[in-house]
């Protein structure tokens, strides 16, 4: 039987272990040191901020950039619905509830016109996701945002190397956040990123992101014995610098990463035609789509389940989308989001990385084709 075409796959080799072995030779492996800061200085041009801090992962910096927007209890924070649930859940983090807007059908993002009817007398803020990275409408989100006095979040977590009109996916909102999660488009295994360009909640984000203190990196060197004080409760959401270093090499490799996957998307959408039950994913005209996953829509009456079955068993991984997020127990959500529940159940995740050959594709066509066929 072939090889086994995975989901997804990571591009690591020889450049980040020598990324790494530079991190050991410096002698700073712990977080928030001098690759951290080196990282976020060049991020900061990807993702066209001016201030970058890394993190732990994408949860922590979302918990973070709710925490100096001041999101808190009695809050009510309205976020894109199809989402991993770390988005919802860093509304309740911060004890604000989350209230999830319904998407639109073709790309998937949060519909403005959704988010505009879910406002209320509490609400004080947006998160909208950029979904398997491509950007969410943030012009008509911002514009919303501004009438009504709220901030915007764009969780941009699987949207390294996309854009937005040109602006790229990191500047579209008050704060992003990106993960740098093993199955996102460039890895350290975890981590994550903030990026915003007012000083204020950088430097907010920075101090609670170490447990309320500047970090140790502003005290090394001094001769003098500074002694910090807290008077915050802040949290250890660090990147470690190790992760830093792996990150600078992928970093290296986002425009070439980008494009591959690109190539890959072109090559489905034109094979995916033939196959009766399945409709492609629609990238926008005006918005770099980067990939993260290739998500297929299965006509209503193919069997979801017994295709992603028939495909496993033929050596094609896949699995389904992402979260319908007003459907989890753990929010306790009330409303009707039909657009959402609908999509929830007839996506399916078919492979896509930047390792993908055209033969691959050829091969996940194919096992596809049949796999429809025997669900229908
Ligand atoms: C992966 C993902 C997250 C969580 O990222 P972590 O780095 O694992 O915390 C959050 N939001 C979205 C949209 C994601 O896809």
């Amino acid at each position: 039987m072939p090889h086994t075409v995975a989901l997804g796959e990571p591009t690591v080799g020889e450049a980040e272990l020598d990324a790494v072995r530079r991190v050991f030779e410096s002698g700073w492996l712990s977080g928030a040191g001098p690759t951290c800061r080196e990282f976020e200085s060049r991020f900061a041009e990807t993702a066209g901020t001016q201030h970058v801090l890394t993190t732990s992962n994408c949860g922590s910096a979302l918990h973070l950039a709710l925490s100096v927007l001041g999101a808190g209890p009695g809050d009510e924070v309205i976020v894109g619905d199809y989402t991993f649930p770390a988005t919802g859940h860093s509304v309740m983090w911060t004890g604000a509830t989350p209230v999830f807007a319904d998407i639109r059908a073709d790309i998937w993002t949060v519909d403005p016109a959704a988010v505009e009817a879910a406002i209320t007398p509490r609400t004080v803020g947006i998160i909208a996701v950029d979904v398997f990275g491509q950007p969410a409408d943030f012009d008509e989100l911002r514009a919303i945002a501004d009438r009504h006095g709220l901030w915007l979040v764009e969780d941009a977590a699987c949207s390294a190397g996309a854009s937005y009109k040109g602006r790229p996916a990191g500047s579209l909102a008050d704060i992003a956040t990106f993960s740098f999660h093993g199955r996102k488009g460039i890895t350290a295994g975890e981590g994550g990123a903030l990026t915003t360009d007012n000083l204020l909640w950088a430097d907010h984000a920075r101090k609670l992101h170490t447990y309320g203190i500047a970090p140790a990196l502003t005290r090394e060197g001094s001769t003098d014995l500074p002694i910090p004080s807290f008077d915050e409760a802040g949290y250890n959401f660090r990147m470690s610098d190790i992760a830093a270093g792996i990150m600078l090499a992928q970093l290296d490799r986002l425009t070439s990463l980008v494009s591959h996957r690109g190539e890959i998307a072109a090559l489905y959408a034109d094979r995916l035609k033939q196959i009766e039950g399945v409709t492609a994913p629609v990238a926008l005209e005006d918005r770099v789509h980067p990939w993260q996953s290739y998500v297929i829509t299965l006509a209503p009456g193919v069997d979801r389940g017994r295709v992603a079955h028939h495909m496993r068993s033929n050596g094609v991984q896949c699995n389904f989308g992402t979260y319908a997020s007003h459907v989890q127990p753990v929010y306790q959500f009330d409303g009707q989001l039909p657009v959402s529940a609908d999509l929830w159940t007839r996506h399916l995740a078919i492979p896509m990385h930047a390792n993908l050959t055209e033969a691959d594709v050829d091969r996940v066509v194919e096992v596809l084709s049949d796999s429809v066929t025997v669900a229908r």
